[in-house]
């Protein structure tokens, strides 16, 4: 088995490509955004395409935080399925979200298609995979929830999910056919590029330190130059680097890692996910599972790879494809990353009122591709035009946070559990 290197895949197969330099001037526009994920460049490209004068600053690279190291799951509506969103919201809002978000890969793929983002897209649609009895329970469930909302879901037996994806041990899917997978960084990069074309300003390497509001603009410094703009959009998520007087935003840090497989042999690419669709799992500790463009597999699930126990994540991963993919049992690693997922209490993500036309947006609890660009798609014209009834989900006032990082080291500790002690046989 060859030595695995600690490197993210979608850093080494890339096909869009996007840099800026720091900012090192005082600019004015209508709009400035912090963070340079799918939600701050959502809202940067929906607002550019309006004619408005954007100025995105981004503390690293383009799609550095979860946006460049997620699954690559284009999936429609959130993790919560619709009746409990409906509970936590009431049903107007609630309804309103999941028509919303249900549509959103559609929003993805045409504007993949629309500024020509080459991400691999697939859209083969998704497989919630039960691994248990009770998980395939969970499942009709889910459907019964989704179908009834119109949604074009469908329950497929144990004999078709194994058909599908080659894997053992399933005891049946919903199947969602307005889903896809993408390369998320190139995704990234793509709507960058999209934005700048538009007219938007990018600042890669340009942290945020302060934000300020002073004659009727809000006033972002960084460390060599500072934007004035008559709105503001605090897009940094699960990634924020400290700025001063910005509430920290209200999530827990959740880490979730991925490993990658060497490309499949074609043999094998006949047999595992020859359906081409994006998989996760029913478990309560989380898998999930794709094929990336060049045909390797693509696995993860919670846990953190820095710290003192992460020798049970890397074992846990070896078990996992070897029980559901036995002829895959020892295949060579080649790589292996981890990102920070924003997690809030509810399951929900946040939009946050700051002050005047000023708005933070963070915690789509693990669902943030299409989510993160129908929130930035809608944030824009709020922003410019100051309605808030464009918006998903009412906003709420900026309300600081407390102990979340415990929270996460609970999450963390859980993890590594069941990773010690799953998926032996
Ligand atoms: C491992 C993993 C797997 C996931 N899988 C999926 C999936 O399959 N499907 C799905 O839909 N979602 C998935 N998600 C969730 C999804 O990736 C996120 O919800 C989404 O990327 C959030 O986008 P964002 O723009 O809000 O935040 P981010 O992409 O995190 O961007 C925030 C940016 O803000 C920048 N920033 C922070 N502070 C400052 C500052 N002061 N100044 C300037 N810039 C700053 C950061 O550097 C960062 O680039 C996953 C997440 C992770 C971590």
């Amino acid at each position: 088995m060859s030595k695995t290197q600690l490197a993210n895949l979608w850093d080494e197969t890339g096909s869009e490509s996007f840099s800026s330099d720091a900012l090192h001037e005082h600019l004015d526009g209508d709009l400035v955004i912090i963070g340079g994920g799918y939600t701050g460049l959502s809202t940067a490209l929906s607002a550019a395409e309006r004619g408005a004068s954007v100025v995105l600053l981004e503390a690293h690279e383009i799609g550095f935080g979860g946006s460049g190291r997620n699954v690559g799951l284009v999936n429609a509506g959130l993790w919560l399925p619709p009746e409990q969103i409906d509970t936590l919201l009431g049903s107007t809002i609630g309804q309103r979200l999941s028509s919303i978000l249900g549509n959103a890969p559609e929003l993805v793929f045409g504007w993949i298609e629309k500024y020509g983002i080459e991400c691999a897209p697939v859209r083969n649609g998704t497989l919630h995979c039960a691994h248990s009895k009770s998980g395939f329970e969970e499942v009709k469930e889910r459907f019964r929830q989704i179908n009834a909302i119109g949604a074009p879901v469908r329950v497929i037996e144990a004999d078709e999910t194994a058909a599908r994806t080659g894997a053992k041990g399933l005891h049946g899917a919903l199947f969602d056919p307005r889903a896809g997978t993408i390369q998320p960084k190139d995704y990234a990069r793509g709507l960058a590029r999209a934005a700048t074309e538009c007219g938007a300003q990018i600042f890669e390497h340009s942290p945020a330190l302060s934000v300020g509001w002073a004659d009727g603009l809000w006033e972002v410094a960084s460390p060599s130059g500072f934007v004035r703009a008559k709105s503001l959009l605090i897009a940094t998520n699960a990634y924020p680097f400290k700025m001063s007087w910005v509430h920290p935003l209200k999530s827990v840090p959740v880490s979730y890692f991925q490993a990658a497989t060497v490309p499949l042999p074609q043999d094998l690419r006949a047999r595992i996910m020859s359906g081409g669709e994006g998989c996760w799992d029913t478990a309560k500790v989380m898998s999930s599972w794709r094929v990336d463009a060049d045909g390797r597999l693509v696995i993860g699930g919670m846990g953190q790879l820095d710290h003192l126990a992460s020798e049970m994540h890397h074992k846990w991963v070896r078990r996992k494809i070897g029980r559901l993919f036995p002829e895959l049992k020892g295949i060579d690693l080649t790589h292996f990353w981890q990102g920070r997922i924003a997690m809030t209490k509810e399951k929900l993500p946040k939009i946050w009122r700051h002050g005047p036309n000023a708005y933070a947006c963070f915690g789509y609890s693990g669902r943030g591709i299409a989510p993160g660009s129908a929130f930035g798609q809608r944030l824009a014209p709020c922003l410019l035009d100051g309605n808030e009834e464009v918006l998903p989900m009412v906003p709420v006032n900026a309300n600081p946070t407390n102990a979340t990082r415990l929270t996460g080291a609970i999450y963390e500790a859980g993890a590594t559990l069941a990773h010690l002690v799953k998926d032996r046989f």
